[in-house]
């Protein structure tokens, strides 16, 4: 005969109500002060324990009964013959081998989301947000940024002039998307040029002072404008927003979303864009220099002067295809197309 202690819930109140049940003859009793009741088998319905919690038997208008007694429940179990999902919970559960295979599949789960899901989803959500957000992301890495990594240009305004000059003379002449061109000061970054998400492209003091001719600059920008035209920085700003979501789905931790979203205008500058990304700029770099009559090899001079130049981590060139690779097709290519 199956007999457990449990508590009692008469499915009106929180109330525990402290009952013995039986089960005699196809009927399970239940009995307290004041409550006696007895119900037929198929009427109940136990959901098998999980883990170290107490079980639960289900009883007609919303009554429970819960008890600790594992022994008395899964014996009851049996006879109720339950379908109830929680079956499956407890069958799975009690094998190890499943808990194994479940971790297994979890751990690949998230790692396919960081590496394959989250790069799609961006990519996705990049054709699919409106400007603004575009805008806004950019701002803010901006407004971040002027405030702990950057300070204003120290460049004669002359010469911040001439080189705006130029880039606008191009643009008139071929496509380009729409853009800000920002010159800023910064110890940190050296020579350096970096697009935002929004189309801002900022170009250091730095890199301005290593060119040996504007065209060495312009060429830079164009890298930087292929970026603004493939929306790479709102891909990027997606991707690292992206995989802090999962990491806070798995962690439960949501201060490593803010972590991220404040990380992303150190990503954007240092080493953030992918290969692929790179390849890309350089290939819209290239078309650009041909349109614009300017040689490609200014690109390939320049940068590999910042190559050499670069002691610390944060140079342009970090995340970049190795520099001779890169360079290999700007002096190869012909003149102006
Ligand atoms: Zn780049």
């Amino acid at each position: 005969m199956i007999r457990f202690a449990a508590d009692y819930f008469d499915g009106q109140t929180s109330r525990a109500h402290p009952v013995e049940a039986t089960v005699e003859a196809g009927q399970l009793l239940v009995q307290g002060e004041n409550i006696a009741f007895a119900l037929p088998l198929d009427r109940i319905q136990v959901a098998p324990p999980a883990g170290q919690a107490r079980s639960v038997v289900h009883l007609p208008d919303a009554r429970e009964l819960h008890s600790a007694d594992r022994a008395a429940l899964l014996e009851l179990n049996h006879l109720t013959a339950s379908a109830r999902p929680e079956r499956w919970a407890h069958l799975l559960e009690s094998r190890l081998r499943f808990a194994l295979a479940a971790l297994v599949v979890s751990v690949f789960i998230v790692f396919a989301g960081l590496r394959w899901g989250v790069p799609a989803v961006a990519l996705l959500a990049t054709h699919t947000l409106p400007g603004w957000v575009e805008q806004r992301i950019g701002e803010e890495a901006l407004a971040l940024m002027d405030r702990v990594s950057l300070s204003p240009s120290k460049l004669p305004a002359v010469r911040r002039q001439a080189l705006e000059q130029k880039l606008a003379a191009q643009c008139s002449k071929q496509a380009c998307p729409p853009f800000r061109l920002l010159f800023r000061d910064s110890r940190l970054f050296g020579a350096n040029a970096m697009a935002l998400p929004g189309g801002s492209v900022v170009v250091t003091d730095a890199l301005v002072r290593l060119s040996h001719q504007d065209d060495e600059v312009l060429a830079v920008v164009a890298h930087e404008l292929g970026h603004v035209q493939h929306r790479h920085g709102l891909r990027l700003a997606l991707q690292s927003i992206g995989a802090g979501a999962i990491l806070v789905a798995v962690t439960g931790d949501i201060g490593s979303v803010t972590d991220l979203a404040a990380g992303l205008p150190s990503l954007l500058l240092q080493n953030g864009y992918s290969r692929d990304m790179e390849r890309e700029a350089d290939a819209y770099a290239l078309a650009w220099l041909k349109t614009a009559c300017i040689p490609p090899a200014r690109f390939a001079d320049i940068l590999g002067r910042i190559d050499t130049g670069a002691a610390d981590k944060t140079s342009l060139l970090d995340s970049h295809p190795g520099t001779q690779e890169r360079i290999k097709p700007f002096l190869t290519a012909g003149g102006c197309t």
